[in-house]
């Protein structure tokens, strides 16, 4: 087997971020496009996101679950309203369910795993895992009870920004060598990061989308950094430093379309944080850059505001029973069928 070459070196990658001429940005956009277009066609992947928790022991400095955000609404949906939000999925004919939370030990390995094994055995639906950092017999029996997917943002690959980011971590934990742990265990795994940290460079970032190639990651979801006033990162001013990367949505376009000339066959997402800071355009932009999955949003209404990672997320599309109409419909705008 010969591995398959780089399409772009780490420098191409830099300039390319760096690139403000408007000419030469629909260029890099165009071809994203052209990739995505050839190698995963025009279907929009729909996956139901449904947030089960909101409780985290962790202290993410970016993040507005973080254990010390005393203003943070704590819940914790039962076994059967997460069924509920499963069979609500299924029955739209959406093929896969993402189920994420802050890192709550009350959600332990046993929890889940009944949480995996009963929608499973309800629905068949694939099941997608994002809870963070966890020990490797709870991923090994999550495997086990039928979990397809694991997510897990590397964040950053500067290891100085990253201990930044995470502080007061009671051990160190290598999200690297977690996602080819869990790659070994057999899942599928997704990983990115998010765009304009305060303290990324353009240099980092480089970097961090050389690393998809390297990875060979099936999934890369990426968004831009939206900052929240009741985290220690989101306290405006940050100190300013050379080469920042701005967390808009021309870098993200950017993070999006190089994603997918690194990695043609990857599933990549239009985010929610994207659509926060650029609202409906941002949707339909990072879908046109190279972008191919939706992830609408199915926590119960009553929940949704409480799972608040960022202030004022976007809802990508209203997940009511018409909704695949409705996106059928906008999709239809830019040639794009939801799936
Ligand atoms: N506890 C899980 C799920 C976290 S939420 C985990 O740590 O993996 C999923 C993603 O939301 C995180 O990986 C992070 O990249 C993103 N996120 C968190 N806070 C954010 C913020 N303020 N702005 C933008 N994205 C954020």
């Amino acid at each position: 087997m010969t591995a398959n070459p780089k399409p772009l070196t780490r420098d191409e990658i830099e300039s390319r971020l760096r690139e403000e001429d408007p000419q030469q940005l629909e260029r890099l956009f165009g071809a994203a496009d052209a990739v995505r277009a050839r190698h995963v066609g025009e279907a929009v992947i729909l996956r139901g996101l449904v947030e089960i928790s909101s409780h985290c022991k962790r202290s993410c400095a970016y993040c507005g679950l973080r254990a010390q955000n005393k203003s943070a609404v704590r819940y914790r949906m039962e076994n059967a309203e997460i069924f509920a939000c499963a069979e609500r999925i299924a029955k739209l004919g959406i093929g896969t369910i993402v189920l994420q939370a802050g890192e709550d030990p009350a959600l332990d390995r046993d929890r889940v795993a009944e949480v995996i094994l009963g929608i499973k055995e309800r629905t068949g639906l694939a099941v997608t895992l994002s809870l963070g950092e966890r020990e490797d017999a709870d991923y090994e029996a999550w495997r086990r009870a039928g979990a397809d997917r694991y997510l897990l943002r590397f964040e950053t690959s500067d290891p100085e920004l990253y201990s930044r980011i995470h502080p007061r971590h009671t051990a160190p934990f290598d999200r690297f060598a977690a996602l080819h742990r869990l790659r070994d265990m057999g899942y599928e795994i997704g990983s990115g990061v998010m765009v304009g940290i305060p303290g990324q460079t353009v240099e980092s970032l480089a970097r961090d989308i050389e690393l998809f190639f390297e990875l060979g990651l099936p999934m890369i979801g990426s968004g831009p950094y939206v900052p929240d006033p009741a985290t220690p990162l989101g306290i405006s001013p940050q100190p300013e430093i050379e080469d920042q990367v701005p967390a808009d949505l021309i870098s993200s376009l950017k993070v999006i379309a190089l994603s997918r000339i690194l990695r043609p066959d990857a599933n990549i997402p239009s985010t929610t944080a994207l659509a926060t800071i650029a609202g409906e355009n941002g949707r339909a932009r990072a879908l046109e850059t190279g972008a191919n999955v939706l992830m609408p949003n199915f926590t119960p209404e009553a929940r949704r505001a409480d799972y608040a990672i960022y202030p004022n997320k976007a809802v990508l599309c209203e997940a009511s029973d018409h909704m695949l109409e409705g996106l059928r419909r906008d999709l239809s705008d830019i040639g794009r069928i939801p799936r």
